[in-house]
């Protein structure tokens, strides 16, 4: 009989059964290797009456042994780095070397970091002279706080909502994506090991519109951080419009990729390239619109095809694998559907899906694995589905522009705003051309870089709030204002 990883949920320190369970499945095989709990409102209930008993005394303890235990989180996590990371990867589908690389270090960044930035917080305070008043802030932790999250990068994303949240002094209920509950599962031990006591993080696994409903609606949570879909955030501020709950919402993009004639090629190829496949393309602020100066384009497009058929698809534990399978058969037929209606709308597929062999399992896939190749498209309109809609995996498309004003124009006419890239040499353009993106967050001459003292989040359809060193603490907390007369 195939022994799967059981996962179970955790509440008030204890790892608890459940009745009904679900099958996750390994993208890189199609096969089901773990069985994860599908919660619901009763075991909802629980993990919010766990939380609720345990905020008291975890609100009330001293900030410097929060931080204490919390960095303990992220010692222990660390040692286990390798551990999490093949988990991660059988999980979502991701090669090994990048949950090594990526998701599991800035999992450990992101509780060392906000257990040590929680220690330099300052008030604020205003004398009035008349009539005579000191004023100052003081902040306190909401409550229990709900913490949704996504399959793409399960952990990292997770402990960036776990980290400010706990060491802002809230107790938590977490509702990990289904598609990926496993590294969440395995964090339980950690927290334990490291001292967090019962009850101050629960985790319930199951789907969103059963778990994740529940906790959104229940009126003893009365903050929500949703990191997931726009049209899934519409279905969550539904559900809370009555109940004045504080909410953060990172959501999702369909970022621009701006590339001037005076770049810096040699680097820009190979960061477009990363920008646009790493995760197998799905990472929020993954570029899918990549505009090249006329000039250069033809230039561009030939190196940038090259780069991208040379990224090695298959196998997520081979060491030179660069790109894995994506999460789920679903989400594989979903990307492949908008490649296959571009090309029907005469949009021209360069290489990758359709054009490269390696699809039908002859090329080193497992043929029962969910893979997609690199895919670049050119010839598309800007109102053409595939540079309008978010389609979250290896899919970008190439378009040239002719001048600064008509790209930022065209940038911005989509309903996102999450992030862009722009590369230029000339340092003018580039604060004009960033100042004018209407987008969360804008890479000159880069991407990726994360500093988590800077505030991270999106407009538009892209999201409401911000997180970052004071703006996670902001979320967290409730500010008070305490006025003293002086007589
Ligand atoms: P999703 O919206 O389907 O699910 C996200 C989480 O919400 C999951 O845990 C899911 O179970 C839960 N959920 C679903 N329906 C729910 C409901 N009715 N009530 C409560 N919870 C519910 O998103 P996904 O497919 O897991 O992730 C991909 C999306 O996430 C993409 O759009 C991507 O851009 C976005 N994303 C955004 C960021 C960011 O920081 N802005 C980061 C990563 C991913």
């Amino acid at each position: 009989m195939t022994e799967f990883v059981q996962v179970k949920n955790f509440i008030n320190g204890e790892f608890t059964d459940c009745v009904g369970m679900l099958d996750s499945f390994n993208p890189a095989t199609g096969e089901i290797w773990a069985k994860i709990p599908d919660s619901g409102q009763n075991e909802v209930d629980a993990a919010v009456n766990a939380a609720t008993h345990a905020f008291p005394r975890w609100s009330q303890t001293p900030q410097a042994k929060r931080s204490a235990i919390l960095q303990k989180v992220a010692d222990i996590l660390e040692s286990r780095l390798d551990e999490f990371a093949v988990a991660e990867s059988r999980d979502q589908g991701k090669p090994v070397s990048l949950a090594k690389r990526m998701d599991i270090p800035r999992a450990v960044h992101n509780m060392r970091f906000f257990a040590t930035s929680c220690l330099n917080h300052q008030e604020k305070a205003n004398y009035m002279d008349i009539p005579g008043a000191l004023n100052y802030t003081t902040r306190l932790p909401v409550g229990v706080a709900g913490l949704i999250s996504p399959w793409n990068l399960p952990l990292y994303l997770l402990t960036f909502k776990l980290g400010p949240a706990l060491a802002s002094g809230n107790t938590v209920v977490c509702k990990p994506s289904e598609m990926t509950s496993v590294t969440a599962w395995m964090f339980c031990e950690v927290l334990s090991e490291a001292g967090v006591p019962p009850g101050v993080v629960n985790m319930v696994f199951g789907t969103g519109p059963k778990a994740g409903d529940a906790l959104v609606r229940h009126p003893s949570v009365p903050l929500i951080s949703f990191t997931g879909g726009t049209a899934t955030a519409s279905v969550i501020r539904a559900a809370t419009a009555t109940q004045c709950k504080k909410l953060s919402l990172e959501l999702g993009g369909k970022n621009p990729g701006i590339i001037f004639e005076d770049a810096d090629l040699e680097k820009c190829i190979p960061t477009t390239i990363r920008s646009s496949f790493v995760n197998q393309g799905e990472v929020c602020l993954c570029i899918s619109r990549v505009f090249v100066q006329r000039s250069i384009y033809d230039r561009f497009l030939e190196k940038f095809i090259a780069e991208a058929r040379a990224i090695k698809v298959g196998d997520p534990s081979a060491p030179d694998t660069g790109m894995g399978a994506l999460v789920s058969k679903e989400h594989a037929a979903k990307v492949i559907g908008y490649i296959k209606r571009a090309a029907e709308g005469g949009a021209t597929i360069q290489c990758g899906h359709g054009v490269d062999k390696g699809v039908d399992g002859s090329n080193g896939f497992h043929p029962k694995g969910y893979f997609v190749r690199p895919t670049i498209i050119t010839n598309v309109k800007d109102n053409d589905a595939i540079m309008q809609e978010e389609v979250f995996g290896p899919v970008v498309c190439v378009v040239p522009f002719d001048n600064e004003e008509e790209v930022v124009r065209r940038a911005n006419g989509v309903q996102y705003g999450l992030c862009a890239t722009v590369w230029t040499s000339d340092a003018s353009r580039l604060h004009r051309v960033a100042r004018k993106l209407e987008a969360g967050t804008v890479w000159a001459n880069c991407w990726l870089l994360r500093d988590l003292h800077m505030p991270f989040g999106g407009c538009k359809s892209s999201g409401v709030g911000r997180d970052g060193a004071v703006d996670s603490t902001e979320f967290y907390t409730e500010v008070k204002t305490v006025c003293v007369q002086i007589e």
